[in-house]
């Protein structure tokens, strides 16, 4: 997993720190218990403001044509989305403080991850992505099933966060 920092004020180094201890063992953590692999995941640590822009470098290439205007700003913990070479799990630094927010933060997008790597969940969200930027329409059949699959897949994610427990025990 390659972890990245991105403009990170001296308040935020703490949750970095935390994360780059982590995010191996919550890896290892979420595969075990979800019997998949994370795939190839870049992490990337952040202040709330340069999230759109991860996000856009990050679909670009996948869908095309992306305006920055398009991405709009996220009050969320963390998210996770697709880029080219597999996912994208961005921490935003300037919510995620307290350890057991962090560890919950990590174990929940890692979780995202290994759900993006299953067969079939890649292409649905490229599809769903060039739906959202107005570039290639779903049916409403196709966004229907993809709006059920992005429910699951929260559901899925939240009950895993009772993991971040046994991160606390190993550091
Ligand atoms: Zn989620």
């Amino acid at each position: 997993m390659q972890i990245t920092a991105h403009r990170l004020g001296r308040s935020q180094q703490s949750t970095l720190d935390r994360i780059a201890s982590i995010a191996e063992p919550a890896a290892r953590l979420v595969q075990q218990h979800m019997g998949g692999s994370v795939g190839h995941v870049e992490l990337a640590v952040t202040g709330r403001s340069s999230i759109p822009d991860l996000i856009v470098q990050a679909h670009r290439p996948l869908v095309g044509r992306l305006d920055r205007r398009q991405v709009r700003l996220l009050r969320c913990y963390g998210t996770t989305t697709i880029n080219p070479a597999g996912t994208l799990v961005i921490i935003n630094a300037d919510k995620c403080r307290r350890v057991s927010e962090i560890d919950k933060t990590v174990v929940h997008e890692l979780g995202h991850a290994v759900q993006f790597a299953r067969p079939g969940a890649r292409n649905l969200l490229i599809r769903s992505l060039r739906n959202n930027y107005g570039i290639e329409a779903m049916t409403d059949a196709e966004a229907h099933a993809a709006n059920r699959q992005v429910d699951a897949d929260e559901v899925e994610a939240e009950q895993l966060e009772r993991l971040a427990r046994k991160l606390t025990q190993l550091t």
